[in-house]
């Protein structure tokens, strides 16, 4: 039935979805239903939703909550959208039309979207900033599974990394390519991210993540020289910057990237920036 709608409407409106903008639309009801499901929604909940599309979502969640802020970047869209609301005679949606990554968020209990793949990351980090009970996101599989990937597995990451100490983020479900019109080659799965109150991460911890992975399968202490220009932009010679690795603690220098811990990762950058201000 839901794929049925969905075509209609794009058909009636003369919609050709581009995939390079991030338009899967959601057509399946089994995997709706168990999105809005994990969701726990109330009515005292102000529901986040970025990328609404033709409101497949917006439509049940604004059923269930006192708000919805549905963000949409398509201007082609957006007509479907208020007629769709219209039709179904709900008023507690306020569109927002532009791009989610440069928009403020206005305040939001919760987030409940199918994300436009393309702009994944920058919004996971972005709602990061913001102070929310949790949300309930489809993503790409392979970026889902980088985001709850564990040390010395594969898919372990930067990203999984900043997930662990910013979060607490779980693999709900799995969902196939042909829930989605069109229908992506690769398959999607629904994360629950509950954001931590107070992440112990600051800018010199996300620079010394990021010049450690440059190097995922070497030793730590060899990845800090080879990317210390992520750390510092200070001319510092070879000696240098190898005597201010010295300090970090010898067993976590002698372990391969990929194999260290968020907190150890933490651990090293709270020792070179030790180091570094007495410099
Ligand atoms: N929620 C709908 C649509 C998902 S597709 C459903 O489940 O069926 C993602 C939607 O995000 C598309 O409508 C696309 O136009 C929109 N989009 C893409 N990039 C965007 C951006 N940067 N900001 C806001 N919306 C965006």
């Amino acid at each position: 039935m839901l794929a049925k709608e969905t075509f209609n409407l794009l058909k009636k409106y003369h919609i050709h979805l581009d995939r390079r903008k991030g338009q899967n639309y959601l057509i399946n009801n089994h995997f709706l239903s168990k999105i809005i499901e994990n969701a726990q929604l109330d009515d005292s909940d102000i529901v986040l939703e970025i990328g609404a599309g033709i409101g497949t979502l917006t439509v049940p969640l604004a059923s269930k909550v006192s708000k919805v802020i549905a963000i949409e970047q398509d201007k082609r869209i957006i007509p479907i959208l208020r007629e769709r609301l219209i039709e179904k005679d709900i008023s507690n949606v306020e569109i927002l039309i532009g791009d989610a990554t440069k928009l403020d968020f206005p305040y939001f209990s919760k987030v409940v979207s199918n994300l436009p793949y393309q702009i994944s990351s920058p919004i996971t980090f972005k709602l990061l900033h913001y102070d929310f009970d949790f949300a309930i996101l489809m993503y790409q599989l392979e970026f889902a599974q980088r985001m709850v990937a564990k040390p010395g597995e594969p898919d372990y990451s930067r990203l999984s990394v900043m997930m662990n100490l910013c979060s607490q983020t779980e693999l709900l479900f799995k969902v196939p390519g042909k829930a989605f019109l069109p229908q992506p080659k690769i398959s999607s799965a629904v994360i629950k991210l509950t954001p931590n109150k107070n992440p112990d991460v600051d800018k010199f911890f996300v620079k010394t993540c990021r010049a450690l992975f440059q190097h995922k399968k070497k030793k730590s202490g060899k990845a800090l020289l080879q990317s210390f220009h992520e750390i510092c932009d200070l001319d510092f010679d070879r000696n240098t910057i190898r005597n201010i690795i010295s300090h970090v603690d010898g067993r976590l220098i002698e372990e391969r990237v990929f194999k260290l811990t968020p907190k150890e990762i933490l651990m090293i950058s709270r020792e070179l920036e030790d180091v570094m201000e007495k410099i």
